[in-house]
């Protein structure tokens, strides 16, 4: 419709359309399972195609509006950006694990080694030990990754301040952060994409703990790692040399006895030795003697490997940010109508109200007082008064305590009235009054006006104010 003006309900529905495909987007990208089977450019094709069906659904929709090429391309390239390093890291991955160069690289010096004993005229039970060491480099690496993740999550599930509660105490700790920061850009995107703000926090969190905790937690939790797996391939192998002579067993059986034993530790099986010829292998003692000496050199060659950086990028599945995003983030987040601040209940789609303890200041969220004025007023005063309030810009003017009665969500809030109010969003209001007048292009004027005593809190009364009250 031409001259036809966005109003904020509209840009609500806008953003929250942005959101959900932002969601949804990294959903599908984690089912291509890039670092398995690899990227294709198809990927990003499907992902064109599911942003574009969106859009277009989305305009099919009861909305009053279309939108211009210009919003799905911008869509497009910010969902891709946004996608760029995660897609980036797993096909890394993928070509570590699978690009023929680097694979024939990597086993450059494993074959040599191998050859080297041939040369030297090494029975058959030393090759085959020296082969069963070299395949078990990368399980190895795994599994120590996977356990220091494990073991790590649980210590920045315990020491890190932000992450070792729920979520009401992490809010608390980016209320605090975004204070210090005093950044108006983080605030709208904290009070507007509430979700991504807290995951971008709590990988951010976790980043700075693990660079932090490197040397003094994370790398000893690795050699420990490492050690303990050393201990076990080395009973698994004596246990297995044992059994055969007990047995009077073949090669066929060491080696079952071998990988059942380390089976819950590492994956590896008979089938990693498909091709290599050990029938003839029959001093186990020997075989046994060569992985006791062979082992611990190649357990030293991993950890010296073991830096912030490969770290990071090793951890795939693992990661401790992801576990804890997953832990803390799985709620409900839908946003009150008048202030946005979100439910803190712990289930998402739960029965029953939506409800918050604090509410904020409105005008933050751009609500009017008669459609003119950015208003002062917070949720749970407001409905303790006889003050009413417009429901989707209409001119139906509806009592503030009657706030159910505008019906859709705010016929889905509990707000229970309450007079007594944290500073925190007050001193916020003063702190960033020209810019959130700018960026609603309204003013606090008129029944709008900040009230003088608002001016009095400090930055450190509001982040004071979050202790006493969350
Ligand atoms: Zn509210
Ligand atoms: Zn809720």
């Amino acid at each position: 419709m031409f001259g036809y003006i966005l109003c904020k309900e509209d840009g609500a529905q806008i953003r929250s359309l942005v959101t959900d495909v932002v969601q949804q987007t990294d959903k599908m990208i984690q089912s291509f399972n890039i670092s398995m089977i690899g990227y294709n450019i198809s990927c990003i094709q499907q992902l064109i195609d599911y942003i574009k069906t969106r859009v277009r659904e989305h305009e099919e929709g009861p909305v009053r509006y279309v939108f211009k090429s210009e919003f799905f391309i911008d869509l497009v390239l910010s969902i891709c950006e946004r996608s760029n390093k995660m897609i980036t890291d797993q096909h890394r991955l993928f070509r570590e694990a699978n690009d023929p160069v680097i694979y024939v690289e990597k086993k450059r010096q494993e074959y040599y080694s191998i050859f080297l004993k041939y040369c030297h005229g090494a029975t058959s039970a030393v090759i085959f030990g020296e082969i069963i060491c070299q395949k078990l480099k990368e399980p190895i690496e795994q599994s120590v990754y996977k356990k220091t993740a494990r073991d790590l999550t649980d210590e920045v599930r315990s020491n890190c301040e932000s992450l070792n509660g729920n979520r009401s105490n992490l809010e608390k700790h980016i209320l605090k952060t975004l204070a210090e920061q005093e950044d108006f850009d983080k605030y709208m995107n904290y009070i507007q994409n509430p979700r991504d703000h807290f995951k971008s926090f709590i990988r951010d969190e976790v980043s700075r703990f693990i660079t932090d905790q490197f040397s003094v937690s994370v790398l000893p939790k690795m050699k420990e790692n490492i050690e303990l797996l050393q201990q076990k391939i080395m009973k698994a192998a004596h246990e297995s040399t044992q059994h055969v002579q007990v047995n009077r067993g073949d090669v066929g059986l060491w080696l079952k006895s071998f990988t059942q034993q380390i089976s819950d530790e590492l994956i590896f099986s008979e089938k990693d030795l498909t091709g290599i010829k050990h029938d003839d292998v029959d001093d186990f003692n020997l075989l046994e003697d060569l992985i006791r000496h062979e082992l611990p050199a190649i357990m030293f060659d991993s950890s010296s490997r073991f830096n912030t950086n490969t770290f990071d990028e090793k951890l795939d599945q693992f990661r401790p940010d992801e576990i804890l995003i997953d832990h803390l983030c799985q709620c409900c987040w839908v946003q009150c109508p008048f202030c946005k601040a979100v439910c803190t209940n712990t289930i998402e789609n739960h029965d029953g109200d939506h409800s918050v303890a604090f509410h904020r200041v409105t005008g933050i969220n751009g609500h009017l007082y008669n459609k003119t004025n950015l208003s002062i007023n917070i949720c749970t005063s407001a409905v303790a008064s006889n003050g009413s309030f417009c429901p989707n810009d209409s001119d139906d003017k509806v009592l503030y305590r009657d706030y159910r009665r505008a019906g859709g969500v705010y016929a889905e809030w509990s707000i229970s009235p309450d007079l007594s109010e944290l500073p925190y969003w007050k001193w916020f209001v003063c702190r960033f009054q020209k810019d959130l007048e700018k960026h609603y292009n309204k003013t606090f004027e008129g029944s709008g006006e900040i009230p003088d005593e608002w001016k009095n809190y400090s930055k450190q009364d509001a982040i004071e104010s979050l202790d006493k009250y969350l």
